[in-house]
Order: C-alpha cells, then sequence, then structure tokens
C-alpha cells in the first residue's frame, strides 16, 4: 500500500496532536509538516518533523494531504493556501459560516477536499439511517436533539448536532433554518408541530454525546451516540486524508464517501 503524505494544521491542539501521535507509528502515513500558532512552535521542535507558523511556508509537497481542525477563520485559511499549491485538504473543523461553506464547494471544483463535522463511524451510519426513521414514524413523532460537550468547545449547537438535525429535517421535507430552536425560555406554549428542538449542554471533559429523540403519542425512541475517545476522529481523519489522496477534484467530499 503506498504511503499517505499529510500536514498537520494545529498540531498542538486536542485533535491535532492525537492525529499527529496515531500517524507517526503508522507505516500507511508519512508527516510531512507540522503546523501551529506562532507562539506555540517551539513546543513542536526537536520531534524530528519540520514545522512551521504557516502552511504556505510547507507547501508546496507533492501528493501531500493538509489535515486542518483548527477554527473556521485558520481552516479557510488553510483551504486558500492549498488551492494556491493545488494540494488536497480534509477539514474537521466545526462553527463554519453559510459563507464559508460555500466557499468550500468552490474550491473543491479545483482541489480535492473533504469536509466533515464528524468524522465517526458510528455517526455516518446514524446519519444513513435517521432518514428511514422519520419516514417510518411518520409526522405524529416530535422531534428533539440534545448534545453535551466539554467545556472547552467554542461553536453550539455542536457540527455533529446541526449535521444531524438537517438531516432529520430534510427527510421530514422542511428547511431547517425554518424549523430549528436552539432555546427556548419563559412562557413558551405548546409546541408547534414544525419545529425542530436542539438543547446544548456544556462541561467537564465530555468528548461529545448526542441524542436524537422521536416522541410520539404513548412512547419515545432515543438514539443517542457517545464518542468515548477523540481517537475515533482521528482515525477517521486519517482515513478520510488517505482515501482523498486518490481523488480528483470536482465536488466537497464528506464522510459517507469514505466510509459508507
Ligand atoms: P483545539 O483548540 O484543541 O485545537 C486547535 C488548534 O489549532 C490549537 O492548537 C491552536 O493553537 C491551533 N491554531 C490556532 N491558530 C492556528 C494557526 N494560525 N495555524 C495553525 N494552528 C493554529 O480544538 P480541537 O478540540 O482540536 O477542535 C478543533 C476543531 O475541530 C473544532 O472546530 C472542533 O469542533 C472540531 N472537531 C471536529 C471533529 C470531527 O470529527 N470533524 C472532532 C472533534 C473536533
Amino acid at each position: 500500500m503506498s504511503v499517505s503524505v499529510i500536514i498537520i494544521m494545529g498540531a498542538k491542539g486536542r485533535m491535532g496532536s492525537m492525529i499527529y501521535g496515531l500517524a507517526k507509528d503508522n507505516p500507511d502515513f508519512s508527516v510531512a509538516a507540522l503546523v501551529e500558532r506562532a507562539d506555540l512552535v517551539p513546543g513542536l521542535q526537536n520531534m524530528g518533523v519540520k514545522v512551521a507558523a504557516d502552511l504556505d511556508a510547507i507547501l508546496p509537497v507533492p501528493g501531500a494531504v493538509v489535515i486542518d481542525f483548527t477554527s473556521p477563520e485558520v481552516s479557510m485559511n488553510s483551504v486558500r493556501t492549498a488551492l494556491k499549491h493545488k494540494a488536497g485538504a480534509v477539514i474537521g473543523t466545526t462553527g463554519l459560516s453559510k459563507d464559508q461553506v460555500a466557499e468550500l464547494h468552490e474550491a473543491a471544483k479545483t482541489i480535492p477536499l473533504l469536509w466533515a463535522p464528524n468524522m465517526s463511524v458510528g455517526v455516518n451510519v446514524l446519519l444513513k439511517i435517521l432518514p428511514e426513521l422519520v419516514r417510518l414514524l411518520g409526522p405524529a413523532y416530535d422531534m428533539e436533539m440534545v448534545e453535551i460537550h466539554h467545556n472547552k468547545k467554542k461553536d453550539a449547537p455542536s457540527g455533529t448536532a446541526l449535521k444531524l438535525a438537517q438531516c432529520l429535517a430534510e427527510a421530514r421535507g422542511w428547511d431547517y433554518d425554518d424549523v430549528k430552536k436552539h432555546c427556548r425560555d419563559g412562557i413558551i406554549g405548546p409546541r408547534p408541530k414544525d419545529e425542530l428542538g436542539v438543547q446544548t449542554l456544556r462541561g467537564g471533559d465530555v468528548v461529545g454525546d448526542h441524542t436524537v429523540y422521536f416522541l410520539g403519542p404513548g412512547e419515545r425512541i432515543e438514539i443517542t451516540h457517545r464518542a468515548h475517545s477523540r481517537e475515533t476522529f482521528a482515525q477517521g481523519a486519517l482515513r478520510a486524508a488517505k482515501w482523498l489522496s486518490g481523488q480528483k477534484a470536482g465536488r466537497l467530499y464528506g464522510m459517507a464517501d469514505v466510509l459508507l
């Protein structure tokens, strides 16, 4: 099997360090460089890997795929730099605006590009089966979600929760923006039928829990995904990078293209 060359953005971060830890001992991968904020670069030196504060100083590297789990602004800069050098990129960052997602779609016409708010097998299988549940249960069942994450998480609701909620809404023929309810407070009155609530809890070191509720007459179904470790996302990112290195540009890829 050919070796996949990767460049890891945000290498000191929770996800970046996990991805590097898995890739460095895996003969299927060669880490060409680690990129971090300038003030954190000294902490990455003497590891036997090229380190930089700027992706533009590293690229081009023949055949390399950039893996980026950082922040929306940093990830968008990585995509622009990857575009400049015609490199592929796997983006795991969440909290992107609609305009930023539109820019990803545009960039994907020129470079192999994959963006997924959740790289675990379990969540992507869930995304596959939820529309069938929505169809079988029918409109009598109200749909709600709760997500829990650690107390350092910046965006809410999580990118995974939004992806799951969009999947539920689409299966019911709704535009998620028309039905979303991210907060309830005060005298809210009866729940409208065309509503989809996503509530956020934050605390401790929770890696990521998502529960989808189907609340019907006399019964309910709860489907919960719990990530026990970031390793599931990091393995997904490496799998995505390996897959992407054999792909051409054309459209924005997601984890369903890699896993299912
Ligand atoms: P984190 O804050 O621990 O890591 C981000 C890293 O990016 C930090 O080390 C930071 O210093 C670095 N960084 C900041 N500016 C930079 C720059 N200019 N150049 C290079 N590096 C820079 O965050 P995290 O918990 O690792 O999460 C990162 C993102 O990934 C978040 O959006 C999170 O929601 C998302 N995430 C996605 C998945 C998935 O499966 N897709 C899983 C977990 C987290």
